[in-house]
């Protein structure tokens, strides 16, 4: 949909995520239509597209959109994929991965933010979303396998549950390492032996704490 921000969402795709190496069209295309100002606070619309993360409440953060768009390139998806996000945050990055995928399921642990993010996705129309509130480091049992996993919060390790959650061919992208800095890793399940995993490092990264059982205690 066209909008008042329409030309600063092509000049977000082509200065930051093009620019930097993203250049999968679908991808490109999905974040040139998301209204990515529709999830922050009106106050800071006119900051959305800026390359840098913004906060949402909560002590919490949408991400840098060429972090979303990395990531999210990492995922390999195709269209028909299942998908497991863990930390909802605004919704964007679940827009992100609605649009590429066939169904994604959301863990987030604060419930405003959840209930924030369910809302402007219903508004959106995005119905193939599923939104729980919980700690994500136990996954989403019931739903599992996943073809792809994607945390948006720097855990102290790679969390188990969501290895055995990943289907074989699966790839699980998760930010690892201190509570300032992390090593964004992409872990691609090889076969049913869960430890039969190939890890590929994509570089440094950012994030907020991933806080629960398989994370940080808080
Ligand atoms: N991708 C989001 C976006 O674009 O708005 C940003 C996510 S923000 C960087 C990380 C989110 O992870 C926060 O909303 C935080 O509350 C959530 N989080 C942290 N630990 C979690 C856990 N164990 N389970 C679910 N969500 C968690």
């Amino acid at each position: 949909m066209m909008d008042r921000f329409q030309k600063q969402r092509w000049r977000m795709v082509e200065t930051q995520i093009q620019a930097r190496g993203v250049t999968n069209p679908r991808i490109l295309e999905a974040m040139s239509k998301i209204q990515r100002h529709l999830f922050v606070e009106e106050a800071l619309a006119d900051q959305a597209y800026n390359d840098n993360p913004l906060p949402i409440g909560e002590l919490q953060t949408i991400s840098q959109p060429y972090m979303v768009a990395l990531m999210t390139d990492a995922l390999e998806l195709k269209g028909r994929e299942r998908v497991l996000e863990i930390g909802t945050g605004s919704g964007y990055q679940t827009a992100l991965l609605a649009e590429l995928a066939e169904q994604v399921f959301s863990i987030e642990r604060v419930a405003s933010l959840a209930n924030n993010a369910r809302r402007i996705l219903d508004h959106l129309g995005y119905y193939n979303v599923a939104i729980r509130v919980g700690d994500g480091t136990y996954g989403w049992k019931e739903e599992a396998p996943f073809d792809a996993i994607l945390v948006t919060a720097g855990a102290p390790g790679i969390p188990q549950p969501l290895v055995e959650q990943l289907a074989v061919g699966g790839r699980l992208v998760v930010p690892v390492g201190g509570r300032s800095v992390q090593d964004l890793l992409k872990i691609t399940r090889q076969s049913e032996d869960v430890q039969d995993l190939k890890k590929e490092h994509l570089g440094g990264c950012r994030f907020v704490d991933l806080i629960g059982e398989y994370g940080w205690s808080g």
